[in-house]
């Protein structure tokens, strides 16, 4: 089945969106990384205009912002937050990115769907289990060839159809909301030229999580170590109580980090060490050992127990010198969130309440655009748009679930119309 005229007004946006190619390159120097994110943002910014949003602009660097109106009276509407909501317009660099050529199969009956384009892999439920949960669905896919690029267009799709559905229906209550489209979030720099003060918003949800019913606003507490071995190096034929090799003293440091507190074998909530890299040479040896955790005590405890590693290390290996050098590289977006507005996150889970659903809180075993905003002082966690397999070929959304993101994000907004004046911190 292909598009249709009956099809509902975000799941035809969508259709639209993922037909340009936005991909970003992370090898480009530029900003935005590559032109071709400018074609979507600016079909965007037009877009707004031509619904009514007098203000809505694309910047130099490819971003969008636009004022969706309060219909609340003037003076509740200054006394409420200002909301913004983001989504970004680039796709990730793993998959080709274009020219995708959206499929929609109608009615899911949880059987495997072999893709025109890659007869080899199907969109199947022993590979994605999530699609068991989408039986009935009309699944949304590329044809195999490409990505689908639902990261994030499906955000971009149900923004833009929120703002000509809420235009429609003044009488819903609506704080003053701020739209704002990012480039570049696939290669970490979503947020370097976002213009906060230009933004001007006090709250604010990405549009960009997984599945359906889920928020984001916890992520890992991070820092890197450096662990520098300086040996002593003579000809390996007359070493004996001379030589210090660098090489096998950091190795030995290394074998030592507990192998069950890996990335490789960890998950949900439980942290790790990772050695990132390694270099040596009996002179000098060089590792980078990445610390995660979830809790900010978690964290501290991992340096420490690094530190004793390095100790042990030091007096095991007197002739050697071993310098251990640690920095903090992002906090867990929920302490921000808590010194900032932490009814983000509150009225997250009340309006979904609302709606009769339970929203679930997914852990991110990672950064994201929202973390650094959060950290930047605009409390941001992320919302599902509906989207599953990010990143793949076989990325897919459905239109069912297009639609509830719509239905979750209009509640949200009239959540904070209602609600956001009272215990505004
Ligand atoms: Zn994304």
């Amino acid at each position: 089945m292909s598009d249709s005229p009956d099809l509902p007004s975000v799941v035809e946006r969508f259709l639209r969106y993922v037909r340009i190619d936005t991909q970003s390159d992370r090898d480009s120097k530029t900003h935005p990384s590559t032109e071709r994110q400018k074609d979507l943002s600016r079909l965007l910014a037009e877009e707004l205009r031509g619904l009514g949003l007098g203000d809505a602009e694309m910047d130099g660097y490819g971003y969008v912002y636009a004022t969706l109106p309060a219909t609340l009276p003037e003076e509740e509407a200054a006394a409420t937050p200002v909301l913004a909501l983001l989504a970004h317009v680039d796709t990730a660099q793993d998959e080709p990115g274009g020219p995708v050529k959206p499929l929609i199969h109608a009615s899911y009956d949880g059987s495997s769907i072999t893709l025109p384009g890659a007869p080899s892999v199907a969109l199947d439920p022993a590979r994605s289990p999530a699609l068991l949960d989408h039986l009935g669905h009309d699944l949304i896919s590329s044809d195999g060839t490409t990505l689908l690029g639902s990261d994030d267009k499906a955000g971009c799709a149900v923004i833009m159809q929120l703002v000509e559905d809420l235009l429609a229906e003044p009488s819903i209550p609506r704080p003053p909301v701020r739209i704002c489209f990012t480039v570049d979030e696939e290669i970490g720099c979503g947020v370097d030229k976002l213009d906060l003060e230009r933004l001007g918003a006090d709250v604010a949800y990405t549009v960009d999580g997984s599945g359906t019913g889920t928020l984001s606003y916890e992520t890992f507490n991070a820092a890197q170590a450096v662990v520098e071995v300086a040996g002593v190096n003579v000809h390996p034929g007359y070493a004996k109580d001379v030589m210090a090799n660098a090489t096998t003293i950091l190795a030995g440091i290394l074998s030592q980090l507990p192998a069950d507190e890996s990335p490789e074998t960890t998950e949900d909530r439980e942290g790790y060490f990772c050695a990132l890299e390694v270099s040596g040479s009996i002179p000098l040896a060089r590792s980078k050992v990445l610390l995660r955790d979830f809790t900010a005590e978690g964290l501290e405890g991992r340096k420490r127990r690094l530190a004793e590693l390095v100790a042990d290390a030091r007096q095991a290996n007197p002739r050697a010198t071993i310098e251990l050098e640690v920095a903090d590289q992002y906090k867990n977006m929920k302490s921000y969130i808590e010194a900032t507005d932490p009814r983000v996150v509150s009225f997250a889970f009340a309006a979904a309440e609302e709606l009769g659903i339970q929203l679930e809180a997914e852990l991110v075993r990672g950064g994201t655009d929202g973390s650094k905003l959060s950290e930047m002082g605009l409390p941001t966690p992320n919302v599902f748009n509906g989207g599953h397999d990010y990143h793949s070929r076989f990325e897919w959304n459905t239109v069912q679930n297009l639609e509830a993101s719509l239905v979750y994000l209009k509640q949200l907004v009239r959540y904070w119309a209602e609600h956001g004046r009272q215990g505004r911190p």
